[in-house]
């Protein structure tokens, strides 16, 4: 067995298919100076070609994936217009007399070289963004023709070293059982995009193979765990098929609760929501009927480009999610980065702790521009369906009234131009910092509903940053210092007549159940792959039942007898 990087969960049985490295032969070839022009002119055309392929590609996967994977491709057309990319490729041509391919690849090599020497998994993922691009112009100036997948085979788990977007654009997959990478991390693009499509993908097996995978070796490879099996034992084939056939049979019926309401035995209505950041997650959501957005985070909007989304783009995305959610209600999030999200081309400062920095609100309040361009853009596409909006990170009232006044700013500006929005919109805060549980109440005499993320507000309760491998172990949210927080943020909503919804990765916890049940939250929002199975518990719960178990739960005094009385029922 194999250990990588489990990238995107599930598990694929079959035969290999090796994917050839997009390795040029580019001979060192030097040019007269007279023909220098002609070689700037190869260099253009070649640029501008590879701008249409680009392009092209973006349109297909704004189709078939999502909006915000697409916007992977502006980072790749960004790095075409680079002037820093550019004009090393020009000097080289210009200074050392070298054929425009000799020029792009020594760029490329020069440019992935200096990333991948950062100690950055970010920056080297970015240097894969780098590579694909330019063996793209690579592509034109050889007039070599592209590496593409087989498509009349059956159906294969694809190997190789790395894989880019591009390659993935024509990813079918009815033929890809699953993807193994050399190469990658969790956040690379390929794996970004395998979570989106559904295909197990373990990466991260650089140096561990004792030799190289070819293409018809038989191989298990186990998305969630992390795991490669090559040609494995038959105790091992049967282990796995009977994995295999159980999650198929257990999808296929989960699948068959999608279109009944969540109502326990004893008639309690729970209401699923779910947590998207694309058009794809969207249609995920409502496949496995989610009854709404509960949260979409909008950041993903703003990555992998060159500049901020402009408020027509922005509008046009949400207008899109929103008149798909089919009235349904669409929780827009205002923009969440800092901490573990970055935009190239802000420069956000660097800091000690991140988290506890310069963060969501705090970034869009100072940089009321662009704030008062996303209020407008979500307010337009407010006419079109049931829009509320969401301020992240929320931690004083006057950072509230300060947001609020924006939006004031942003209604009236869409007055003057005569834009037409909801004027009644609902407007909520995230309910994710200690401080803000604290004075809930006084919160919710000011707002139209609350949103409990517990992915941050445990690490701010417990002071465990929820990216550190290190102290995982101790970021529990069942932990009764939180238990707490929740009944006092919920007992606040409860007291102002306004409701309170969940949103963190806790509520796609099925085990929490209980509590919710107890304090008497009826509005989960949860990530699209969670909807199914937590309907599925809901269904088998009785409602007096699990009350008691919630309350005892407040009884008890550790996260572990807390989860051990929860791991009961
Ligand atoms: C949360 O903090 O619980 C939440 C839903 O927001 P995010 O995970 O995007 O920080
Ligand atoms: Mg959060």
């Amino acid at each position: 067995m194999i250990q990588g990087i489990g990238a995107a969960v599930g598990v694929a049985i079959g035969k290999a298919f090796v994917l050839p490295a997009w390795d040029w032969d580019v001979p060192d070839q030097r040019m007269e100076k007279v023909d220098l022009s002609l070689e700037f002119e190869r260099l253009y055309e070649g640029i501008r070609t590879s701008k249409t392929e680009i392009e092209d590609m973006k349109n297909e996967i704004k189709e078939t994936v999502g909006v915000s994977e697409s916007g992977i491709f502006d980072a790749h057309l960004a790095i075409l217009e680079d002037p820093v990319f550019m004009s090393e490729i020009q000097g080289i041509i210009e200074r050392q007399y070298k054929a425009a391919e000799v020029a792009v690849k020594e760029a490329i090599d020069h440019f992935v070289t200096m990333f991948d020497l950062l100690d950055d998994e970010y920056m080297k993922e970015r240097a894969l963004d780098i590579k694909d691009v330019g063996n793209r112009l690579l592509k034109h100036l050889l007039g070599t023709p592209e590496v593409t997948l087989p498509a009349d085979t059956n159906p294969y788990i694809l190997v190789a070293r790395e894989l880019s977007p591009s390659q993935l654009v024509h990813l079918n997959p009815n033929h890809v059982l699953g993807m193994v990478t050399m190469a990658g991390g969790l956040t690379s693009h390929s794996a970004i995009m395998a979570r989106a499509l559904g295909i197990p993908l373990v990466s991260g097996l650089e140096n561990k193979l004792s030799k190289p995978l070819e293409t018809g070796d038989f191989l298990i490879i186990d998305g969630g765990e992390g795991k490669v099996f090559v040609d494995p034992s038959e105790d091992i084939i049967a282990h796995y098929t009977a994995i295999a056939e159980n999650q198929a049979k257990h999808k296929e019926q989960l699948q068959a609760l999608a279109t009944v309401d969540a109502v326990t035995q004893d008639g309690v209505h729970m209401h699923l929501m779910g947590n998207i950041s694309s058009m794809n997650d969207l249609r995920q959501v409502l496949k496995h009927g989610a009854e709404g957005v509960g949260l979409f985070r909008t950041e993903f909007l703003y990555m992998n480009r060159a500049a901020f989304p402009e408020e027509e783009e922005q509008y046009e995305v949400y207008k899109q999610i929103t008149l798909a959610a089919e009235g349904r209600p669409v929780v827009i999030r205002t923009l969440d980065i800092g901490g573990d999200k970055q935009l190239e081309y802000f420069d956000l400062p660097e800091e000690e702790n991140p988290f506890l920095g310069y963060r969501a609100i705090r970034i869009s309040l100072d940089n009321k521009e662009m704030f008062k361009t996303q209020l407008c853009a979500i307010l337009r596409a407010s006419d079109y369906g049931n829009v509320k909006i969401m301020y992240p990170m929320i931690s004083s009232l006057e950072e509230l009234r300060q947001a609020n006044a924006i939006l004031e700013e942003a209604k009236r500006d869409l007055d003057q131009r005569g834009l037409k929005y909801n004027v009644n919109i609902q407007v909520g805060i995230m309910i994710e910092v200690p401080a803000t549980a604290q004075i809930a109440d006084l919160l919710a005499a000011e707002v139209d509903f609350f949103s409990i993320g517990t992915n941050d507000l445990v690490q701010y309760v417990l002071a465990v940053d929820r990216m550190n491998e290190t102290i995982a172990h101790l970021y529990r949210w069942y932990h009764p210092a939180v238990l707490r927080m929740l009944r006092q943020t919920v007992q606040a909503a409860k007291e102002a007549g306004i409701p309170v919804s969940v949103c963190g990765e806790m509520a796609g916890d099925e085990k929490s159940i209980p509590i919710w049940m107890h304090l008497g939250v009826d509005h989960l929002s949860m990530s699209p792959q969670s909807l199914l199975r937590v309907k599925h518990k809901v269904l088998n719960t009785n409602a007096a039942h699990v009350r008691e178990v919630g309350a005892r739960c407040y009884q008890l005094s550790t996260a572990t007898e807390i989860e051990n009385e929860l791991n009961e029922v």
